[in-house]
């Protein structure tokens, strides 16, 4: 294993990673070949406030001389500085696949809309937070929140969808001078994809393939990732480098047994869930629970307009979905639609859903439970005992769902103090990442073996651990870029 740059150089290009180096957001990384400059995914930096801040400094990229901007999928750490592009001087086009084109300006317009809600009610001190207290932890001030910053708004964004050309998988189209991209699907989130860039031509042709964030080997819903032929180089993802799914973890019964329970005691269940992946994963598993009888009337309520278009834009781009469920969209079906399935499209049904009285399923953003309608909807059931909340997935250590999963009997919502009786089920195997098996597997599946694999998005450990297995196992070259450090490959 290298670390940092090496010396040959066979592609006759060169990679600079501006972020997702030993860390998993704000994925961008600058590719240069003797005749063009193409930039991978301008994501955000997210977790601390600290990472927070590093959003406004932009990379030392000269904007003005990039020839194309590529984004691989509509999460907001691949794609969330997209539109301070064009004020940094970027004139050309942006490649995208036709489902994130679908889902990419609404998500850089809610990001504007939050960006502006946040810097208001800071700037006017009214910042709705919430935290999780420990037995014997004593509740706190609110906390201090650095100034909210405005990166970006509305027209911004407007300029940079004007420069979004959505090509579909598997078409290739050339992107700048003997640079042509080729988008695979990654089955990750809808419209996800890796991107496969061909430089040069003829002989001399060679390809650098972005895996960009990969799904899971088997997923219920979404189809596998695409199995590549060959890429002289490979940036693969190690988001889950060094995580090895519980092959016992079956989602589904974990799901069953919570909804059953609330049927029968017409309990209120909140599960917070991310937009895009997440969402429709629940959406389908609950579809399934539906056709097994379960649900027995027990209302679903997907109260996120962004999981909304998620779900919508499978059935417009079925060719994400798993086999089984793209024939049935093609045949007309609507495997992700059953009678107790209600989209909240508004703060206002948002509201009125938080008061029901007889129950029913909620699934609402944040998935880390640290914003968003979630929070609502926890003040307003935390402290009843006909309330499940469900837990899935990464959590931030000492975060609000971090403490509820380790028994935390109190909680903070912007001032006032409630009790914790509502109670919490952690349901594993909900990943829309790819683990260390499955990436073991993407890579071992190449019918050529790539020269060079360089592991990006994921903690120092996680890209170690890969990197160890991808030596010793398939006997791949394995580099871990540091952070704007000039590879040449
Ligand atoms: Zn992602």
């Amino acid at each position: 294993m290298s670390i940092g740059t090496t010396s040959h150089s066979p592609v006759g290009a060169t990679l600079e990673f501006h972020g997702a180096a030993g860390e998993v957001t704000g994925s961008c990384t600058l590719v240069r070949t003797e005749k063009a400059r193409i930039l991978v995914d301008f994501g955000m930096f997210q977790g601390s406030p600290a990472d927070e801040a590093r959003n406004a400094i932009a990379p030392e990229i000269d904007f003005a001389l990039l020839d194309a901007i590529v984004i691989t999928h509509a999460h907001i750490d691949h794609c969330g500085r997209l539109a301070m592009a064009t004020t940094l001087g970027f004139r050309g086009k942006i490649y995208c696949t036709t489902a994130t084109h679908d889902l990419l300006g609404r998500v850089l317009r809610s990001s504007a809309r939050l960006q502006r809600a946040r810097f208001y009610e800071r700037s006017n001190g009214t910042a709705p937070w919430a935290r999780a207290l420990m037995p014997g932890e004593e509740p706190g001030p609110a906390p201090e929140f650095a100034p909210a910053q405005r990166l970006f708004d509305v027209p911004e964004v407007r300029d940079t969808m004007d420069r979004v050309e959505g090509v579909p998988l598997d078409r290739e189209v050339k992107i700048a001078p003997l640079v042509s991209l080729i988008f695979r699907n990654a089955g990750h989130i809808p419209g996800a994809a890796s991107a496969e860039l061909c430089i040069g031509s003829g002989a001399a042709r060679k390809t650098i393939l972005f895996s960009g964030d990969l799904g899971p080997e088997r997923s219920a819903l979404l189809s596998p990732p695409h199995k590549p032929k060959g890429a002289d180089v490979v940036i693969v993802e190690s988001t889950n480098g060094e995580r090895r799914r519980d092959a016992g973890a079956d989602p589904e019964e974990t799901l069953a047994q919570i909804v059953t329970r609330a049927a029968e005691r017409k309990e209120k269940v909140i599960m917070p869930c991310f937009a895009l992946g997440r969402a429709q994963l629940l959406v389908h598993r609950l579809a399934r629970l539906h056709a097994r009888g379960l649900l027995r009337g027990l209302n679903v309520y997907v109260d996120s307009p962004m999981a909304v278009q998620g779900i919508e834009s499978l059935y417009r781009n079925p060719e994400y979905l798993a086999p089984e469920l793209r024939e049935s969209v093609k045949a007309g079906g609507a495997p992700l639609w059953f009678p107790e399935l209600h989209y909240v499209l508004s703060k206002r049904e948002s509201m009125a859903i938080d008061r029901m009285v007889h129950g029913g399923i909620i699934l609402a953003g944040s998935g880390f439970m640290d914003a968003g309608p979630v929070l609502r909807h926890l003040e307003e059931s935390i402290d009843r005992d006909d309330c499940t909340v469900m837990l899935s997935g990464y959590q931030p250590e000492g975060g609000f769902a971090w403490k509820l999963q380790r028994g935390a009997n109190r909680a903070q919502f912007n001032g006032k103090t409630m009790n914790v009786r509502a109670h919490t089920v952690r349901v594993e195997g909900l990943s829309g990442h790819a683990d260390q098996d499955d990436l073991m597997k993407w890579l071992g599946s190449f019918e050529n073996k790539p020269g060079r694999v360089l592991i990006n998005h994921g903690s120092d450990s996680a890209r170690a651990a890969l990197a160890d297995r991808l030596t010793k196992e398939l006997g791949l070259e394995c580099t871990l870029p540091m952070r704007e450090v000039a590879i040449p490959i």
